[in-house]
């Protein structure tokens, strides 16, 4: 259920409202809007009695939320969510681009990284410190190490970073050292991870599980609104398919409809989408015209020596001459970089 007040109900108003949903022993999730506030109800186990809320001072109606992700659906907010951070705003005006190496490797080549993305007005460092491989063999990451390199970064440099959440073990860690927590598409359905990040205070970027559909990824995304984390954008990697002419099949055809039934940021990634680092221009650049909002790019400075996805990882040339084409074409679909 949704409590729509009206455009001028005052605070004492709202909070009455937030005070009669706790004492059902549901959770009120207040949403400030352009012209009005809307309360969220969630934690309700049937069907919640609008004639409760209808009633109250300040309250201009009480809807009924068809989804059964209730939070993240468009009947719930009708307008796009912007997130703020630090180092800029990620949401339907801008292309956000996120980029660095698969896995954090030596500090020197993250700073270098680090520098060479802030120069080129790239606010955000990706690198994983933890990394789930499918072989237990497979390099999997410096951990906490990691971390310390990822915040040596910030500091030096005032980039954002982003990395890797795969349990919950890790979650203070990882949330200290992070701008923005990813959760990876193996984790996609980790319902623990997933409870405990709706607990952390930073921006959540959930990618699309490889098998998922839109609606179990939008419950996954739901898993952590309801936690109280609202900051959650979503991110398509390319899903499991009969194709084999890539690692996985991007699937740009989900972003027009995942922004019809949810209001959260996209982002896409042409990495893992592709797993091959000549596709990874062509298909940011459809990303950008079938609406994302913003790009993961898996990028280093000699992708043939990574310890991780070298394949699909560009160089530092291919990323700048792919960085300004999006910035040129950017503005024709509403959007700045
Ligand atoms: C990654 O971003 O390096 C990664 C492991 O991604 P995914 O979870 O999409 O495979
Ligand atoms: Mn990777």
């Amino acid at each position: 259920m949704l409590v729509v007040m009206q455009s001028h109900a005052a605070a004492s108003q709202i909070a009455r409202v937030v005070q009669v949903i706790e004492a059902q022993g549901m959770a009120a999730h207040v949403m400030p809007g352009a012209t009005r506030t809307a309360i969220g109800i969630t934690g309700n186990t049937g069907a919640v009695d609008q004639s409760l809320f209808e009633v109250l001072d300040g309250v201009e109606e009480a809807i009924r939320v068809t989804k059964p992700y209730k939070l993240a659906s468009r009947e719930m907010r009708h307008d796009d969510t912007t997130i703020t951070c630090a180092q800029g705003t990620i949401g339907p005006k801008t292309l956000t681009v996120i980029a660095g190496p698969c896995s954090v490797e030596s500090e020197p080549l993250m700073l270098k990284t680090a520098e060479h993305l802030m120069s080129r007005g790239v606010k955000f460092l990706r690198a994983g410190a933890f990394k789930p491989r499918s072989s237990p063999y497979s390099f999997q990451g410096l951990g906490l190490e990691g971390l310390r390199i990822l915040k040596k970064c910030r500091e030096q440099t005032g980039i954002g970073v982003v990395t890797d959440l795969m349990d919950t073990e890790h979650a203070s860690a990882v949330e200290e050292a992070s701008d923005i927590i990813q959760i990876g598409t193996r984790n996609m359905q980790n319902f623990a991870l997933l409870k405990r990040v709706g607990r952390c205070r930073k921006p959540v970027l959930l990618k699309r599980g490889m098998s998922a559909t839109l609606e179990e990824w939008l419950m996954a995304a739901e898993y952590i609104l309801a936690g109280g984390n609202y900051d959650v954008i979503l991110c398509e990697r390319g899903v499991r398919t009969f194709s084999d002419h890539s690692r996985n099949t991007l699937d740009l055809s989900v972003i027009p409809p995942a922004k019809a039934l949810c209001h959260l940021p996209v982002f896409v990634d042409p990495s893992h989408g592709t797993g091959k680092r000549a596709y990874v221009p062509a298909m940011a650049l459809a990303a950008l015209a079938a609406g994302a909002d913003g790009l993961l790019i898996e990028a280093h400075p000699e992708p043939d020596r990574a310890s991780s996805d070298g394949a699909q990882t560009v160089d530092f040339t291919t990323l700048d001459a792919l960085l300004a084409r999006l910035k040129s074409l950017a503005p024709a679909f509403g959007r700045t970089m």
